[in-house]
């Protein structure tokens, strides 16, 4: 991996606008059904092993939680926040729950003024569920640029990843280059998926 992250910090958890950090850097947006592999992305692009922690027990968080990033690409220092959305899909989630996330999410879709792009994460091998249909069409209607990234590239055999991307992008009706397999595990596709970032951050 060329890039390197020499600082990433945690810097606040928030439920509406009133608590998201003031700030003029670029965001980057991550969203997934709980269990993609969103915590493990993020630790695994940072660099870190800890900085959102992983649970296999569904987390009850139903916030966002901001970091600011310096990544540095060969000469160039990139300074940006990451925003980690809450996770959906829970089966046992009330309906009021769901009403509240759903809220969250859009306030913060709608009303984000430096948010340059959303990852939305997928199961490689699974492939997109209707509820990731249904978060990609909401994220295409809000307009903001969205980066398939399809998690847990590595439980497929390397002779499946391409054509399985490729049904993937298909699925969801989006270019196969904004589909992007990644492992956290084998930390494959984190340089690709900074520099898809990188590209965006201008706005
Ligand atoms: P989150 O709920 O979306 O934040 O998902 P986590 O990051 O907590 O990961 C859920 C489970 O998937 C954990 O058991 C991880 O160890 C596993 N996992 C995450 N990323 C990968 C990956 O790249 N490859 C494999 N094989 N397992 C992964």
């Amino acid at each position: 991996m060329e890039i390197k992250v020499p600082t990433a910090d945690f810097i606040t958890t928030a439920t509406g606008p009133e608590g998201w950090p003031k700030t003029l850097l670029p965001e980057f947006a991550f969203v997934g059904r709980s269990n993609v592999g969103k915590s493990s992305l993020i630790n695994a692009l940072t660099r870190r092993r800890k900085l959102v922690r992983v649970s296999n027990t569904p987390g009850r968080t139903r916030a966002l939680n901001f970091f600011e990033v310096h990544v540095l690409d060969r000469k160039h220092e990139h300074k940006s926040m990451l925003c980690d959305l809450p996770g959906y899909g829970f089966a046992k989630v009330s309906k009021a729950e769901k009403a509240q996330w759903q809220g969250i999410i859009e306030g913060y879709l709608t009303g984000r003024d430096g948010l340059r792009a959303v990852v939305q994460l997928i199961d490689a091998e699974v492939g997109p569920s209707e509820q990731d249909t249904q978060m990609m069409e909401f994220l295409r209607a809000s307009n903001r640029p969205v980066i398939i990234a399809a998690t847990k590239l590595d439980r497929l055999n390397k002779s499946k990843r391409i054509p399985a991307l490729r049904s993937h992008a298909v699925a969801l009706r989006l270019p196969e280059t904004d589909v992007l397999g990644v492992s956290s595990t084998e930390e494959l596709g984190m340089d690709e998926l900074w520099r898809k970032l990188f590209a965006l951050e201008r706005g």
